[in-house]
C-alpha cells in the first residue's frame, strides 16, 4: 500500500480537455469525496488498517476504456467485465497514482487527476490496469526484491505505455520525459528508458 502511493508521481501542465480519443476522464473526483473521509483514511492508515472507503467504479471517471485497443489486449475478453469490477479511490494527497496489492483497486490523486498533463494521466491509467491485470493473476506487485526500475511487474507496465504513448503520437524525447519521476534518480531514468526501447537524450 505504502509503495503503491508513492508511484507514479508527476508534475503536469494543466489541461482543460477532459477527452483523448475516445476515453473521457473526469476531473472533478475530489468534489465527491468529503474531507472528513480524508481524515478518516489519513488516521486509519497511520494505523495501518485497510480502508474501504470512498471508492466509485472505474468506469464511472474513466469512460470508453473499454473500446481502447490497448485496454482490450490487456484483458481480452474480460475488459468490460473487469473495467465493471475495477474500483477506483480517490485521494487529497498530492500527484500519485497506483494500485493497491491489497485489493487491486485503483488509488488517484484528485489533485493530480485534475492538473495533471491528460496524456500523462492517460498512461498512467494503462500502466495501473496492467497492475489491475498481474494481481488478479496472482501476482506480487511489489516484489522488494527488487528495484522499482528492475521489477518485471513495472516493466511490463511501463511497456504497454509506451507503446500507447508512441501510438498516440508521442516522440522519443516526450516518452523520455513521460519516464522521469521524481523517486527515480537520472541514471535509473536512462536504464529504465533503455530497457524499454525509448531513445536516451544524449
Ligand atoms: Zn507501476
Amino acid at each position: 500500500m505504502e509503495k503503491s502511493l508513492v508511484e507514479n508521481h508527476r508534475k503536469g501542465e494543466r489541461t482543460n480537455s477532459g477527452s483523448l480519443g475516445k476515453v473521457k476522464i473526469k476531473r472533478d473526483a475530489e468534489n465527491k469525496t468529503p474531507l472528513i473521509v480524508f481524515l478518516v483514511q489519513y488516521l486509519l492508515g497511520r494505523l495501518g488498517r485497510k480502508v474501504n472507503a470512498q471508492t466509485y467504479r472505474f468506469s464511472e471517471y474513466f469512460e470508453g476504456f473499454d473500446q481502447v485497443e490497448v485496454v482490450r489486449k490487456i484483458f481480452g475478453n474480460e475488459t468490460e467485465k473487469i473495467l465493471n469490477e475495477t474500483k477506483i479511490e480517490f485521494v487529497s494527497r498530492m500527484g500519485y497514482m497506483g494500485v493497491s496489492d491489497i485489493d487491486g483497486h485503483i488509488i488517484v490523486s484528485a489533485d493530480y487527476l485534475k492538473h495533471g498533463d491528460l496524456r500523462h494521466i492517460y498512461l498512467d491509467i494503462i500502466h495501473e490496469l496492467v497492475h489491475v491485470k498481474q494481481f488478479r493473476e496472482g501476482k506480487k506487485l511489489f516484489d522488494r526484491r527488487y528495484g522499482y526500475t528492475e521489477r518485471v511487474t513495472e516493466i511490463e507496465a511501463y511497456q504497454y505505455a509506451v507503446d500507447e504513448a508512441r501510438n498516440i503520437g508521442m516522440n522519443d524525447e516526450e516518452i523520455f520525459q513521460y519516464l522521469k519521476t521524481e523517486w527515480i534518480s537520472s541514471e535509473k531514468h536512462r536504464k529504465l528508458a533503455e530497457t524499454l526501447n525509448v531513445k536516451v537524450r544524449e
